[in-house]
C-alpha cells in the first residue's frame, strides 16, 4: 500500500482494478458484479439504500445491536418508512418473525428488508439463510439487503446461494485493510429496480460505476493504494482457502467462549446457533464497569478491548478475533484480558485461559 500511486486511467491501473473485482467475486459468493467505494462502511450503507429504494419506501429492520440502530436511522433520514422490529439484542433476526411480517403484508408495501450478518456491538450473528427461506415462504417481492462489514471473509457467507440481493461489506474488518473501502454486491434483480428507484444518488450511483468497470476504470478517483492491499488480503484468503479460514474463525470463537465460561462470566450471545466466529461480547457483573477492565487492559498491557456500544456502555466489552489472527495471538489476548480482570478486581476463576489452551489443543 505504501508503493507508489499510479494514473488511474492508465493500463496498470486496469489490470489491477480487474484482478480485484474479479478476486472479490468468490469471497462474496457472487458471479454478479461488486461496485467499490472510496467510503467507510456506513457509505456502503447509503449506497444500498439509494439505489434500490424511493422516498417513502417501508423497510423492515431488526433491533438486533447498535448498527442495525444505526442504518435504520439512516434509512429514515433518507425518507424511508422504517418498520424497526424491537430486540434484545441478545439474540440475531428472527425468521418466524420475518415470515409473520412479510405474511401480513398482503400489499406488498415492504420493499427491502433490511439485517446485520454479524452484529459487531453484540457478537451475535444472524441466520441469512434462514431469512431468505423466510421471505422466499411468505412469497414476498421485498428486496434482501444484508450488512457484512464484520462476517465477511471471516464467516460463511453466500450472497448468490442465499438470494441476497444487495450484500455491504467493508474494509477494515474482515478483510484485513485500513478503513477506506465500501463495498456493494448486487442481485440482478437489484440492478433492475435501481434503474427505476427515486431516491436521489449521484457519488452512489451503482450504473455508471459498474459501467466504467467493465473497462478496469472507475468514474472517479478510487482508493487506488488500498486497492494494491485489497490484492494482497484477496491473495492471502484464497491461499489459505475460505473454508479454512471461516473453520480457524469458528474455532478461535470457540475457545475465547471456553475462556470466557471457565471464569465465570457471560457471554452476551443467548443462542447457541447465533455465535459470531468474529468477536465475542462479554457481560461483566453487575456491580463492576465493563469499561475500567478496558482501560487497564490498554494501559497495563497496550491492547485495545472493543467497547460496550449504545445502551451496552460499560456493561460489556468485546473481544475480537477475525482476520489475521492465530492462536498464539487469541493466546495473548485472552491471557491480557484475564490479567485485566483480576487487576480490576472481576471476581474470576483465573483457569480461562488454560480452558482456551485446552480446546485449541484437542482441535
Ligand atoms: C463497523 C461496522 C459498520 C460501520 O462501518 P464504518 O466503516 O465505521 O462506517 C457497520 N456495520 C457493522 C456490522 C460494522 O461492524
Amino acid at each position: 500500500m505504501s508503493a507508489p500511486t499510479i494514473d488511474h486511467r492508465g493500463p496498470e491501473f486496469a489490470r489491477l482494478a480487474r484482478a480485484v473485482l474479479d478476486g472479490l467475486k468468490p469471497v462474496f459468493g457472487t458471479a454478479g458484479p461488486v461496485v467499490v467505494y472510496p467510503s467507510s462502511g456506513t457509505g456502503a450503507w447509503e449506497a444500498a439504500l439509494v439505489n434500490t429504494l424511493s422516498p417513502g419506501d417501508r423497510v423492515l429492520s431488526f433491533d438486533t445491536g447498535h448498527f442495525a440502530t444505526l442504518w435504520q436511522a439512516m434509512a429514515r433520514g433518507l425518507g424511508l418508512d422504517v418498520d424497526f422490529v424491537p430486540g434484545d439484542w441478545r439474540h440475531g433476526v428472527d425468521p418466524a418473525t420475518v415470515a409473520e411480517r412479510l405474511a401480513a403484508d398482503t400489499h406488498h408495501r415492504i420493499k427491502a428488508v433490511c439485517v446485520v450478518h454479524n452484529e459487531t456491538s453484540t457478537g451475535v450473528t444472524s441466520r441469512v439463510a434462514e431469512v431468505r427461506a423466510a421471505l422466499d415462504s411468505a412469497d414476498h417481492p421485498a428486496l434482501l439487503l444484508v450488512d457484512t462489514i464484520s462476517s465477511l471473509g471471516s464467516i460463511d457467507y453466500r450472497h448468490d446461494e442465499w438470494g441476497v440481493d444487495v450484500t455491504v461489506a467493508g474494509s477494515q474488518k474482515g478483510l484485513m485493510l485500513p478503513p477506506g473501502l465500501g463495498f456493494n454486491a448486487v442481485s440482478k434483480k437489484a440492478l433492475a429496480v435501481s434503474r427505476t428507484a427515486q431516491l436521489p444518488k449521484s457519488y452512489w450511483d451503482w450504473q455508471p460505476i459498474i459501467a466504467a468497470n467493465a473497462n478496469g476504470f472507475f468514474p472517479y478517483t478510487p482508493a487506488t493504494n488500498l486497492l494494491y492491499g485489497l490484492q494482497a488480503a484477496l491473495q492471502m484468503l484464497e491461499d489459505e482457502g475460505l473454508k479454512n479460514v471461516f473453520a480457524r474463525h469458528a474455532r478461535h470463537a470457540a475457545a475465547t467462549r471456553a475462556a470466557v465460561h471457565a471464569w465465570g462470566m457471560e457471554v452476551l450471545c443467548a443462542d447457541e446457533r447465533e455465535y459470531s466466529g468474529s468477536l465475542t461480547a462479554v457481560v461483566v457483573p453487575e456491580q463492576y464497569d465493563a469499561d475500567a477492565v478496558r482501560a487497564v487492559v490498554l494501559e497495563r498491557f497496550d491492547m485495545s478491548l472493543g467497547a460496550g456500544l449504545g445502551k451496552l456502555a460499560g456493561r460489556v466489552f468485546r473481544i475480537g478475533h477475525l482476520g489475521h489472527f492465530n492462536d498464539l495471538t487469541l493466546a495473548g489476548t485472552l491471557s491480557g484480558v484475564q490479567m485485566g480482570l483480576r487487576l480490576t478486581g472481576v471476581p474470576i476463576d483465573a483457569r480461562g485461559v488454560e480452558a482456551a489452551l485446552e480446546r485449541l489443543e484437542r482441535e
